[in-house]
């Protein structure tokens, strides 16, 4: 059997002390096989951001163990994460996080550049990259001439062109309309199909829907974790 991309096991984060104790994670289990894609979903103060932290290697969970890619990442200094971060995960944030001033092609090199890729070859990967989100047209593009939903679909690209186990995103579509929603999402259907381990975390049904599998917090436990059938909209359906 091959290792699950994430293997969680009672998950707790607690905040505070005494009467003031604030138990944000409550004991939360779950693994990810390579290829599913997962949305999680929960109201406000259920748990979404921190477990989003833990599973993004940001945070460490007050106890409970995590294994990103079979890495134990609960045992990492800050520096061994911080690795562990930039190869395994590929982070897709609600407001893009583009630089400004620069070209697509030069947002999406980026993380290559900070793993020592030589230029002629990030160029080629970036450019791969912004090609599987269809903005290959669009490289020499700044983020204040695209379009939001194509700010994201670059910020897509970045999060992709290292190749990393995890792609999680964090309510990637929470600053788009229902257009630039719909590109987005195309994006991670196509990136689903071509076998991408993904995990979203989002406050939007529609956006939950489109999911392999939805998991719900409440109150910082699982309520519910389901497959479902994938509605096909847009290009698929037709
Ligand atoms: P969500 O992202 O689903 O809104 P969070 O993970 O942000 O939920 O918060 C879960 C619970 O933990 C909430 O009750 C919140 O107030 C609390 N919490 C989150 N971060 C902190 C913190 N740094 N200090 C104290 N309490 C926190
Ligand atoms: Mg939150």
């Amino acid at each position: 059997m091959t290792r699950p991309v994430l293997d969680v096991r009672e998950l707790r984060k607690t905040y505070g002390t005494g009467e003031a104790t604030v138990h944000a994670l409550a004991g939360v289990s779950l693994t990810v096989d390579r290829g599913d894609y997962v949305a999680i979903m929960g109201s406000s103060g259920s748990g979404k951001s921190t477990l989003m932290n833990i599973l993004g290697a940001l945070d460490i969970p007050t106890s409970g163990t995590y294994l990103l890619d079979g890495v134990d990442v609960s045992q990492l200094a800050d520096r061994q994460l911080a690795l562990a971060r930039n190869r395994l995960i590929g982070f897709i944030f609600q407001a893009f996080n583009l630089i400004p001033r620069t070209s697509a092609v030069a947002n999406v090199e980026l993380p290559l550049a900070y793993a020592g890729v030589k230029p002629r070859e990030r160029r080629r990967r970036a450019m791969a990259a912004l090609e599987v989100v269809g903005l290959a047209e669009r490289a020499r593009h700044e983020p204040n001439q695209l379009s939001g939903g194509q700010q994201q679909r670059v910020a897509v690209a970045r999060a992709l062109v290292t190749e990393p186990a995890l792609l999680l995103a964090d309510e990637p579509t929470g600053n788009l309309d229902s257009k630039s929603t719909e590109d987005v999402l195309e994006v991670f259907d196509q990136l689903s199909a071509a076998g991408r381990t993904i995990v979203i975390i989002t406050h939007e049904d529609e956006v939950g829907a489109r999911a392999k599998r939805l998991i719900r917090l409440v109150d910082g436990r699982i309520v519910l974790d389901q497959r479902q059938q994938q509605v096909l909209t847009g290009r698929h359906a037709s």
